[in-house]
């Protein structure tokens, strides 16, 4: 209770005791009504200071009614013993009265407060089960999504198989038609064309199906320049679109020399179509993603870096964005992430994020060269 609170009630307890003993002090004596009943009125202070303050209270008020109260007895009403023994009797029962209604009204008191105890901890557990059944839906949510990208991802999967009969068919034909027509025609540019588009076709489909067929851990070691063209020509059409140029780098001096690593290729192929799609979801039109990567001689370390120069996370964005099911987008899934560090980490590899809002992010992985 706030202290103005009790302040009040503790004056207004005084103030009623004074003005009662005011009056009763200066009423003749000849007025015996008028003296029984302020005696009477001396309950109300006491009964309230009892229900206010418990028993200390209500004996600490008593007390001082049976103190104010007494001489007006002994000097006022001198004489006349038995006449004054029911009055010393009331002074008894000024304290009685105290001590009971203190004691019912603490032990109200005391049972109000379990009370409310009880039903604050129950709204707890049930705000609690609220917010476990409010995650539960949402985590629900997030895997009726995973299952429909699933659903679709094989049906992209079988579509590729379905265009690739037909493209193979087509290049057949090209292939004909190209023997018919002579070699200064004009038209054969034309032909060169379809050929040159169709290749690039059954290209993209063989990276995705690579990309997408679900094989067991087949660890090889394979190019590693190679393996990420791959990826980059998989999104070369719709970085182009958004008029993103994707620049690949090479060490310096292996120009010539391959770099071979060992690992699942069609993993690791997953790992750079991961990062390379949120590096083209963050990137401005006009911009240029980085791949690098970097020789240590040293240590043995290939680190390979993504950068763009996008919208970047915040620190809080940037702190969850490993966290399955976290995505920013609309239609994200927020698996690409923490599948690519799993896969990495299973390669015995690593991979770490910097980023920062409105400057871009960088996606480092450590590889190591045996
Ligand atoms: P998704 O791409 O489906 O959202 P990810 O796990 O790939 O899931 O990414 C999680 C989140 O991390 C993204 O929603 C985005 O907020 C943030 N993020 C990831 N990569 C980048 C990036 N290159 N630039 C800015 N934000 C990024
Ligand atoms: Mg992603």
């Amino acid at each position: 209770m706030k202290p103005f609170f009790k302040n009040y009630r503790l004056w207004l307890i005084v103030l009623m005791v004074v003005l009662i003993s005011i009056l009763h002090y200066s009423t003749a004596i000849t007025m015996g009504y008028m003296h029984e009943f302020y005696r009477l009125l001396y309950y109300l202070p006491i009964i309230l200071a009892a229900f206010y303050f418990g028993v200390r209270g209500g004996l600490i008020a008593s007390l001082s009614v049976s103190l104010i109260y007494l001489p007006h007895l002994m000097f006022q009403w001198r004489g006349e013993f038995p006449h004054n023994l029911g009055r010393f009797l009331e002074i008894i029962l000024y304290n009685v009265v105290a001590v009971v209604t203190g004691w019912l009204a603490g032990n109200e008191r005391r049972e109000r407060t379990r009370y409310q105890n009880a039903a604050s901890e129950l709204e707890k557990s049930y705000q609690q089960l609220q917010q476990q059944s409010e995650q539960l839906r949402e985590i629900e949510e997030q895997l009726r999504h995973a299952e429909r990208l699933s659903v679709m991802g094989e049906l992209a999967a079988s579509l590729a198989h379905e265009v690739r009969n037909p493209l193979g068919a087509i290049r057949g034909a090209v292939e004909i038609l190209e023997d018919e027509i002579p070699r200064d025609s004009p038209n054969r540019e034309f032909v060169e064309v379809l050929k040159k588009e169709v290749g690039r076709l059954n290209q993209t489909i063989d990276n995705y199906l690579s990309l997408a067929r679900r094989v067991p851990d087949t660890v090889t070691t394979f190019d590693f320049a190679a393996a990420v063209h791959s990826v980059i020509s998989i999104l070369a059409a719709s970085a182009r679109k958004q008029k993103i140029h994707f620049r690949f780098e090479l060490p310096n001096g292996a120009a010539g020399a391959t770099i071979t690593v060992r690992a699942d290729e069609a993993k690791f192929r997953q790992v750079v179509l991961n990062l390379l799609l949120n590096a083209l979801a963050a990137s401005p039109a006009e911009s240029e993603i980085h791949l690098r990567a970097d020789l240590q001689k040293v240590s043995g370390l290939l680190n390979f870096l993504i950068e763009d120069h996008g919208a970047g996370m915040t620190p809080e964005v940037l702190q969850k964005a490993m966290q399955p099911f976290f995505t920013t987008k609309p239609s994200g899934t927020g698996l690409g992430l923490p599948i690519s560090k799993r896969i990495v980490e299973q390669f015995g590899w690593m991979m770490n994020l910097e980023s920062e809002p409105s400057r871009g992010t960088r996606v480092t992985i450590h590889i190591p060269l045996s």
